[in-house]
């Protein structure tokens, strides 16, 4: 029975409630849901306790964003101990990061002439993991873009006048974070990323599975990564990356077996 394992949630950009995909994952007969929100973990304490009463497993996760020479690599943790000191530590500090990120942004907009305030994004965000797709957000609710597309085409995308890099983190150092904390670590959609090259040093570092079955990996992609996960000895994890229903895939389109889901707790702590 399947198990999406990529899903994001109001926690960070997601359209819908932890609460609301748990639902959902459960009117679609899902077994499982990965709850990995970008830099967060909020999401998913709400999201075991909507699940407590149905017949559906909510596996704790997280989809940290790193950097490698100007690429962005996103590396998923799994069956991260919650109460972890350092864990918890590093991801208000990677918090704070992103906050300082929105208002460096927010001040590129403002000094270009554009009618944006902190206080318009603040609302859009909420209570969520703050990034670029709140003040994409922010820019069509102001009528300044027609959509986020073009925020970020136009605007806030790498290149544009407003754009800010985020603060270096290496996802080598998200990998030994992630270990150090019980988790395991996944490298996510390994072709949007175009790392294949650093996967040996992701391995030493003590990466533990890949994200082979994905809505932006083709068929022959999957096979690529099916192979090279076998090679590594690496997990081989799916999910759709749901965002919500106006935004890329949908929940539950890409799913994996629940044996992923053993083979994942098997790896937590060992
Ligand atoms: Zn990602
Ligand atoms: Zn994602």
């Amino acid at each position: 029975m399947p198990a999406d394992l990529h899903v994001h949630t109001t926690a960070s950009d997601g359209t819908e409630s932890p609460e609301r995909v748990v639902r959902l994952a459960h009117a679609l007969g899902l077994d499982a849901v990965g709850i990995t929100d970008h830099d967060t973990v909020c999401g998913v304490a709400p999201a075991q306790e909507a699940a407590r009463s149905l017949d559906l497993e909510v596996v704790p996760g997280i989809e940290i964003n790193t950097d490698y020479q100007g690429r962005e690599i996103h590396i998923l943790g799994y069956y991260i101990d919650p109460g972890d000191a350092a864990f918890r530590a590093r991801i208000r500090e990677l918090a704070g990061a992103r906050a300082r990120r929105v208002e460096r942004i927010v001040d590129r907009l403002r000094s270009l002439g554009l009618a944006v305030t902190m206080d318009d994004v603040l609302r859009v965000i909420g209570g969520a993991s703050p990034g670029r797709p709140h003040v994409a957000a922010t820019l069509v609710r102001l009528g300044i873009v027609g959509d986020r597309q073009e925020a970020f085409d136009r605007l806030i995308g790498r290149g544009c006048p407003g754009y800010v890099p985020r603060e270096k983190f290496s996802p080598v150092e998200a990998i030994s974070l992630i270990r150090r904390a019980g988790g395991v670590p996944v490298l996510a959609h390994p072709a949007t990323a175009e790392a294949d090259h650093l996967i040996p040093e992701l391995v030493q570092a003590g990466l533990a599975g890949l994200e082979v079955y994905h809505p932006e990996h083709g068929a022959a992609q999957v096979v690529h990564y099916r192979e090279v996960a076998a090679k590594f000895r690496l997990l081989a994890t799916g999910g759709s990356d749901f965002h919500g229903y106006a935004i890329h895939a949908h929940l539950g389109e890409v799913v994996v077996p629940t044996e992923v889901v053993a083979a994942l707790k098997l790896q937590a702590r060992t």
